[in-house]
């Protein structure tokens, strides 16, 4: 688990960083460190090799390794870069360590060909430079007393404490009551903490020519309260002792104590052996940001997926929880954690996979009101060491390809019907007349003929709607607005379709910008299914409401059931089953009906009551000419005045 095993990872980097410092074993450091690469890097075999002299020697391993990971060890010297090498089922990476720019040595590490992080690999490499690269304590620098001071500059793991802990030290040790500590900053050097100095005097000194000198000596140099710089900043009573900061054959900066008298011999070194301490102190609290760093990366990667995803620890509680997850489960965030995960996914079967044992992918439907469906897959997190730690899962959304695998089902089922029936209709008139034209009788012969032509408008009308349908899908066609009176095409529409439509419409004419012939298209679907399902009358009502307009077709038919209502308007959606569906129909009339209408912003719906009979209505908003919808049509956009 990241956070388990980041934490783990963040200890064992920083017992490596405060031994540097507080002068620990230089062999047990380095084999600290090599343990700490192994476990971060989820390897199995760890290996420091030395460079000596030019000849290679193992300074720490783990225990036996394989050729590999030597190989890979070695690869790193040579070429002064990551390596990985692989074989034998296994593979290995290592990266050079180095002093200065010397390359001193490499950290690799083996395991089972599993993805190792070479971040992790880096950081640790970096504290074995440091451990190298460090001097052995000086015996003043020994005193118990001393290191305990000391070790407590390394304690911060940030810069910020850190810069401020060795003035605190430093006057402690040397009486130093004011310094300040420059830090090297692009090409040029910034103040990054002063003590009993006026920041406005230190910025007057830092104009002085002599300012410089004072912060870019090479070792330990002593000014004078004479000196101009030293005057400018402490009033002339103190000596000021520059020391260079330098870590890992880096300088870092420059530290300037202010002390009552110039220092001894014994003071000299034990202030030098102090910079060097602070420099590491330094040194250790970037290795540390950048650990820290990483793991804010990969808990930054877990919650900016898009993807569900939560894991819990052993005990089944909440460890981590992402937005996706939180929003989807109605977890209420960073609250939830720790929290038992029992009861609060919404989902037996999901808990279940969660809870129990074994790995495993199911397929779930979840979320409220609009259930989505999700492939879930639940895996174990273990620690490096490879024991449990819990257990994580991750949620992929399947509901579109579920949805075109169900679209594409009843596509070929409707299709595979509806072609079937005319065509079969189709090919045995065809073949009667063929055999027997001449024996027919004249009635017998347009009844055949007739019922070739219904066939042949059937497949015709099914191919139109195939056609529409797969327009208003790809791409939403451009609409032509013009100013329709709206009662003239309800009376239109009704004269087509015969005695037993009736119109009824307010005195007033009522005009909308819309897409005639898309309108016209909805309006006659909606009266052919009403004179389809009923035998009574049929009513078409136009009526004006503010700011929409509002089209009706009432029948008298047997009426749907409340629960239908919902889906006649989706894709291939017949009432199986129900009085109402005859021989006949894709179930595409009313999809293509909501999609015409809904290009225009209106809305599409049906009231019905069983035995009674059935309300379809649309309503369509009163568009202007240059609405965004109308693309394609001459809009006021981009048009010079007057033009
Ligand atoms: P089709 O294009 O096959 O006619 P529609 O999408 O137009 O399909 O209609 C879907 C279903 O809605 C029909 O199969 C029918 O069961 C039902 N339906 C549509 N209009 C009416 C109506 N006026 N009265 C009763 N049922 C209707």
């Amino acid at each position: 688990m990241a956070v388990e095993a980041s934490s783990e990872s963040t200890e064992q980097l920083q017992r490596v960083l405060r031994g540097v410092v507080s002068g620990a074993d230089t062999a047990k450091l380095l084999h600290d460190a090599l343990r700490g690469a192994v476990a971060t890097t989820k390897g199995r075999q760890g290996l420091l090799l030395g460079l000596v002299d030019g000849a290679t020697t193992p300074l720490a391993a783990t225990g036996p390794v394989g050729r590999v990971v030597l190989d890979a060890a070695e690869g790193a010297i040579s070429s002064g870069r990551l390596a990985r090498r692989s074989g034998e089922g296994a593979s290995a990476m290592a990266e050079p360590v180095r002093v200065g720019t010397t390359i001193v040595g490499a950290l690799a590490v083996g395991g089972d060909g599993r993805r190792v992080d070479p971040g992790m690999l880096s950081l640790f490499a970096d504290a074995a430079s440091l451990v190298l690269s460090r001097r052995p304590p000086s015996a003043a620098m020994s005193a118990p007393e001393v290191l305990e001071a000391v070790a407590s500059v390394s304690a911060g793991v940030e810069r910020a404490q850190v810069l401020v802990r060795q003035l605190d030290v430093a006057e402690k040790l040397f009486g130093a009551r004011a310094g300040f500590v420059a830090l090297v900053e692009g090409e040029g050097m910034r103040v990054a903490q002063a003590r009993g100095i006026d920041v406005e005097r230190l910025r007057g000194a830092s104009r002085h020519p002599e300012f410089k000198a004072l912060l870019t000596a090479p070792s330990l140099r002593v000014d004078p309260p004479s000196h101009p710089v030293v005057a400018q900043l402490v009033d002339g009573v103190e000596t000021a002792v520059g020391l260079p900061l330098f870590a890992d054959g880096r300088r870092l900066g420059h530290l300037v104590l202010f002390v009552a008298q110039a220092p001894d011999a014994t003071e000299r070194a034990l202030l030098t052996s102090f910079s060097t301490h602070v420099a590491l102190a330094l040194r250790s609290a970037d290795l540390y940001r950048r650990l820290g760093d990483k793991e804010e990366q990969l808990a930054s990667v877990v919650h900016s997926m898009a993807n569900p995803v939560l894991v819990v620890d052993d005990a089944s509680r909440l460890v981590i929880v992402n937005g996706a997850a939180s929003e989807l489960f109605r977890l209420a965030g960073t609250f939830e954690l720790g929290q038992p995960v029992a009861g609060k996914l919404g989902s037996e079967s999901l808990e279940a996979l969660l809870l129990g044992e074994s790995d495993g992918d199911i397929e779930v439907s979840l979320g409220e009101p609009a259930p989505r469906v999700y492939r879930a897959a639940v895996r174990p997190v273990r620690s490096s060491q490879g024991g449990r730690l819990g257990r994580v899962l991750v949620l992929d959304d399947l509901t579109k390809e579920r949805e075109a695998d169900q679209i594409k089902a009843d596509f070929v089922a409707v299709i595979g019907h509806e072609l079937r029936t005319p065509l079969t209709v189709l090919k045995g008139f065809v073949q009667t007349l063929t055999k027997r034209w001449t024996t027919m009788s004249d009635d017998a012969v347009e009844t055949a003929l007739r019922s070739i032509d219904s066939s042949a408008v059937r497949l015709e009308r099914l191919l139109e709607d195939l056609l529409v349908v797969s327009s208003v899908e790809s791409r939403a066609p451009a609409l032509s607005l013009e100013d329709v009176d709206l009662g003239r095409l309800a009376r239109t529409t009704a004269e087509v379709a015969g005695e037993r439509v009736q119109v009824r419409l307010s005195r007033k004419a009522v005009v909308a910008a819309v897409d005639r012939t898309k309108v016209e298209q909805v309006l006659l679907h909606l009266v052919d299914n009403a004179l389809k399902y009923t035998e009574g009358q049929v009513e078409i009502t136009v009526a004006d409401e503010d700011d929409r307009v509002v089209v009706s077709v009432v029948d008298e038919g047997p009426g749907i059931f409340s629960g239908d209502v919902p889906q006649l308007f989706e894709r291939f959606r017949q009432l199986d089953g129900s009085s109402t569906r005859p021989a006949g129909g894709t179930g595409l009339g009313l999809y293509i009906c909501r999609r015409l209408v809904e290009l225009h912003g209106g809305r599409i719906w049906c009231d019905s009551r069983l035995g009674v009979g059935s309300r379809f209505a649309f309503s369509l908003p009163k568009l202007t000419h240059d609405s965004p919808l109308t693309q394609g049509s001459p809009t006021a956009f981009g048009q010079l005045p007057g033009q």
